[in-house]
């Protein structure tokens, strides 16, 4: 049969979604658990009364918004269908087929797949023996073709995380033509103060992007909304390639709710936060090891046992995802989804 598409992408592993399975609670995916923000559903009702026009390609009055609310200029502001499409657009900007993109592994799970997308070489760089990323290696790592590097902090899925002084030293290493993108999807749910904020302690740099989504802590997954700042030569740029009128009519109007809505946002957090604690604390009483987590969600090393891991909590109610072989990623939901989960993590242990 004659072959149109390329033959390299066979060998890409397919992005696997979290899986939503009828009457079981879904851990899988680090959504947070308490429904749209107040005002949210509203505001994408009214929305739709203008459904039949394209929305406003510049997204200007949720730039503006985000803008003014972190202090930047709202030009350093790009939006898209979620923070994955402006990472997408991120590696098509800097990548010609060849260059090289550094990131962690494991790490987010489409950093390969869009390295692979524009005929970029991925570069993984194993996560430490804390599951961290190791920035020392990162940085050996960079050659002369490399032109990104994906650090997210806090890492998907291992929920570790870097300070300030650590990233400070790295930031400092890499050369001034590498773009580094500060992926902060769960910078939401941190509570250590020497977690830098990127965008306040690095967004006047010229080599550093910060990404964030909408998806994790201000509820909008379904409504796909990302943002990120950039310099302003980058966003530019970004804005040449990024495909036109992505971020949608209704994900511009949820998102300026969502923005009204920061403190109910802050108290959910809060309550994951609690939780992710508690949810700690009982599986380390099960004698199971758990990194240290800044995000929505655990990470557990299990190694060999993931899958059966995973089949114990299915068994018992619940989807959590599995990184077979190395380890199963459990999102913070609500308290008595965390107890279910809880009670099937004991009856794996017993
Ligand atoms: N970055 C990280 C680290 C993530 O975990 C995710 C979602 N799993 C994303 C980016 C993408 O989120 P979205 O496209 O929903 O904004």
């Amino acid at each position: 049969m004659t072959r149109l598409t390329r033959p390299d992408l066979d060998a890409l592993p397919d992005y696997v979604p979290g899986r939503t399975v009828a009457g079981a609670v879904k851990l899988a995916s680090n959504e947070v658990p308490y429904g749209p923000l107040p005002g949210v559903v509203e505001a994408s009702a009214e929305a739709l009364r203008t459904s039949h026009r394209y929305p406003d390609m510049g997204v200007t009055a949720l730039r503006d918004r985000i803008g003014a609310w972190l202090g930047v200029d709202a030009a350093r502001v790009v939006t898209g269908c979620g923070s994955v499409a402006l990472a997408e657009i991120l590696v098509k900007a800097t990548c010609l087929p060849g260059d090289e993109v550094i990131y962690s592994w494991r790490s987010f799970e489409a950093y390969p797949i869009i390295a692979a997308g524009v005929g970029a070489t991925s570069v993984r760089i194993p996560n430490t023996a804390a599951h961290g990323h190791d920035l020392t290696a990162i940085a050996e790592a960079i050659t002369d073709r490399t032109r990104l590097i994906f650090v997210c902090n806090p890492n998907n899925p291992t929920g570790t995380y870097l300070r300030k002084a650590e990233l400070d030293r790295f930031l400092a290493g890499v050369p001034s033509d590498v773009l580094v993108v500060l992926d902060e999807a769960y910078k939401e749910f941190v509570t250590d103060a020497d977690v830098p904020d990127g965008v306040e302690v690095y967004g006047d740099r010229a080599n550093v992007v910060v990404l964030r989504t909408m998806s994790k802590a201000w509820g909008l997954a379904g409504l796909r909304m990302g943002y990120l700042v950039a310099p302003p030569e980058v966003a530019a740029a970004l804005r040449k390639v990024v495909t036109p009128f992505s971020t949608n009519l209704v994900a511009q109007a949820a998102a300026l709710a969502a923005l009204d809505a920061e403190d109910e946002v802050r108290r959910r957090c809060a309550l994951v936060v609690d939780e992710r604690d508690r949810v700690t604390a009982e599986l380390r009483k099960l004698d199971l090891e758990v990194p240290d987590s800044q995000a929505n969600f655990v990470w557990l090393p299990l190694g060999e046992r993931t899958s059966a891991f995973a089949a114990a909590c299915e068994e018992g109610g619940v989807i959590v995802r599995a990184f077979h072989p190395e380890g199963v990623r459990v999102t913070i939901g609500t308290p008595a989804e965390n107890d279910l989960f809880l009670a099937a993590a004991a009856a794996f242990r017993s």
